[in-house]
């Protein structure tokens, strides 16, 4: 048996999108730079990518940067906006619940003299509109708020946050990459200026990122090269994961709506299942959580004991977020919803997708109650 909920770790290619990338490996391969025939080929197919995103996007072409991945996307953003905008001011507000790959380049920048503001959540996760309102300053050059969170799911109102931005006429920019298959993307209902997404949450390639950069958006480049993308990321295109992440985001948008609803049961009936065992809480926010995401403690067990032991029955799940995986250090974003230490790692995230069925939830919530009760039994795994 094996049963894999660590989607928002990352997921598998999906059949349809693993073919339509396969015969830009070795059959068209060209350069989109090179002006010959074969170069040609690459450039329409990247331009047919560009155009899907796009069109998902509701945007301009042209608004449209692929890059390395999620990572590259939010450095170029943070420095980019950073660099772009020194003469407006040396702010930054970002939530304290934001992706390493926002949080870690304000730490860089602070090093460098900026300040961050990083605004608190609530013990559901969600920002404090009025804070963020009240924290702009006429020196504020940038707001970064994460779209759904990667550890506990909660979805933040972009349209209420854009709306404080506009007015107050500062950039807006949202880390949609957990929310990109189950949300709208459409850049002009969310109101933003940069977006960014990425491949490996959607079942799609890893190592492949787009980023919406609304027209006039001032931002420069962090990297210097070529001049693809813009001028914003240098570097010869990587056209299968280009190809792959556009035909991702395609299927998953068109069938949104109906894998939503079929996530949703079957997180209701998993959460309904562990909220059974003795001493156990749901973190983050009931409702506004992306549907694929539960997020839970055990009083008295260790997060990490317990995914061991799930991992041995062919249960495989995640302690707190992948990205601090095998790190001893405790998560900011359970810090941050204040949670207290000993339930944040007592914590586990299960994350479901496409191919989670209700008898794999059958199966979960059987596993993981005779685990646990086990671990309770046996006091040397006790946390
Ligand atoms: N942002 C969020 C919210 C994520 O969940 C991840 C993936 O872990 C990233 C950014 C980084 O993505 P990538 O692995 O494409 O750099």
């Amino acid at each position: 048996m094996k049963i894999y909920l660590d989607h928002a770790a990352t997921t598998y290619v999906r059949e349809e999108v693993l073919k339509t990338m396969l015969p830009y490996f070795s059959e068209i391969y060209g350069n989109p730079h090179s002006l010959h025939n074969e170069g040609k080929k690459a450039l329409i197919a990247l331009d047919k990518a560009r155009e899907g995103v796009a069109e998902i996007f509701n945007c301009r072409e042209s608004e449209v940067i692929f890059t390395g991945g999620a990572t590259e996307a939010n450095n170029i953003v943070i420095f980019g906006v950073a660099k772009a905008n020194i003469q407006k001011g040396k702010h930054i507000i970002i939530s304290s619940i934001e992706h390493p790959s926002i949080s870690e380049p304000c730490k860089e920048l602070e090093r460098e003299g900026w300040e961050i503001t990083r605004l608190r959540v609530n013990e559901e996760g969600l920002i404090d509109l009025q804070q963020l309102e009240n924290s702009i300053r006429p020196d504020t050059i940038l707001v970064s708020i994460i779209h759904a969170n990667n550890e506990i799911g909660t979805i933040q109102n972009l349209e209420k946050i854009s709306e404080i931005c506009q007015k107050k006429k500062v950039i807006f920019h949202s880390d949609a990459c957990q929310s990109a298959c189950s949300m709208s993307m459409d850049t002009k209902v969310l109101n933003l200026d940069l977006m960014t997404i990425n491949g490996s949450k959607i079942y799609g390639p890893k190592g492949i990122g787009a980023l919406y950069v609304k027209r006039g958006t001032k931002i420069t480049k962090i990297n210097y090269g070529g001049d693809q993308e813009a001028n914003l990321r240098p570097g010869t295109q990587n056209i299968p994961a280009i190809v792959g992440l556009a035909k991702a985001l395609e299927i998953a948008q068109k069938n949104r709506e109906a894998e939503n609803k079929r996530l949703l049961s079957l997180r209701e009936k998993l959460i309904k299942g562990i909220l059974e065992i003795k001493d156990s809480q749901l973190n983050g926010h009931k409702t506004e959580r992306l549907p694929n995401n539960i997020h839970v403690s055990f009083k008295g067990i260790n997060g990490q004991n317990l995914l061991l032991q799930l991992d041995q029955a062919g249960v495989y799940v995640s302690a707190g977020s992948a990205c601090k995986m095998g790190s001893n250090e405790d998560s900011e974003v359970l810090k941050a919803i204040g949670l207290p230490k000993n339930l944040a790692q007592s914590s586990i995230r299960l994350s479901i997708g496409l191919r989670t069925t209700e008898k794999e939830i059958d199966y979960t919530i059987k596993v993981l109650s005779e685990t646990i009760t086990k671990l309770r039994e046996n006091k040397f795994a006790k946390a």
